[in-house]
């Protein structure tokens, strides 16, 4: 088992160099003891970055969890044993990240405005959208939302991460908002991501520590995806320096 470095708190996401040891080589892939690098799901795209160790370095072109987390190298294969530095794109990642918290405040918005639930997500770093079902919403109300989003990005509010039981978090939220009623019943320990006093809910994504980072959210789309199905695409804007 690899051991994610980027799941135990808010600080931990900002993990951009690690190092590792290599417990499989196969092929074109490394499983490592443990990683800072984000495999792919949930919506959010595979970090990318460098492996390096004495004598070699290779980049690592993605990441992908199935039964083990395989970072995909383009380069020489380091050797079972090795002792490795790991070093994200972290430009790409912090991209992923504002994009990510973002989602939840505006999924959090849609769900209270209007009841509508997210039923998909894809984050990017440049755009993202998000599918809400069942929504109808015109332009005007859309501003809204975009205007909401902004005021509580612009109020600096922490983001924290932690553990918790399924049943305390289901006794304190509601369980719809947080699509917490679609999470498999087997599931009984949740990683929760708090956005202080606007949306609390399970996610296994990375997150900014405080939505100053972010900047502002402009709404660039607006599409009808059928069976009342609305897809809102957004991007960011901010000048960032982290
Ligand atoms: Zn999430």
């Amino acid at each position: 088992m690899t051991k994610m470095l980027y799941m135990s708190d808010s600080e931990s996401n900002y993990i951009k160099r690690f190092e590792a040891e290599v417990t499989k080589a196969k092929g074109d892939y490394v499983v490592l003891d443990q990683t800072a690098f984000y495999p792919l799901g949930g919506g959010q795209p595979s970090d990318v970055g460098y492996l390096e160790w004495d004598g070699g370095k290779a980049r690592v072109k993605e990441v992908l969890k199935k039964s083990v987390v395989k970072h995909i190298l383009n380069g020489h294969i380091p050797k079972v044993g090795t002792r490795v530095w790991g070093e994200l794109d972290w430009e790409l990642r912090h991209a992923h990240m504002r994009m990510h918290t973002t989602q939840h405040i505006i999924s959090g918005l849609v769900y209270d405005r209007y009841g509508a639930r997210t039923v998909g997500n894809q984050l990017y770093s440049d755009h993202s959208r998000i599918d809400f079902a069942p929504l109808k919403i015109d332009q005007e109300s859309l501003n809204e939302l975009e205007s909401a989003c902004n005021e509580l990005l612009s109020k600096n509010l922490n983001i924290s991460i932690y553990e918790e039981d399924r049943s305390v978090l289901e006794a304190r939220i509601d369980k719809r908002r947080a699509n917490l009623d679609l999470l498999p019943s087997s599931v009984k320990r949740l990683r929760i991501v708090e956005v202080e006093g606007v949306d609390v809910g399970p996610c296994a994504g990375t997150h900014v520590r405080n939505t100053g980072e972010i900047g502002t959210m402009k709404i660039i789309k607006l599409q009808n995806k059928g069976k009342e199905t609305v897809r809102i695409t957004y991007e960011l804007t901010y000048p960032l320096a982290v």
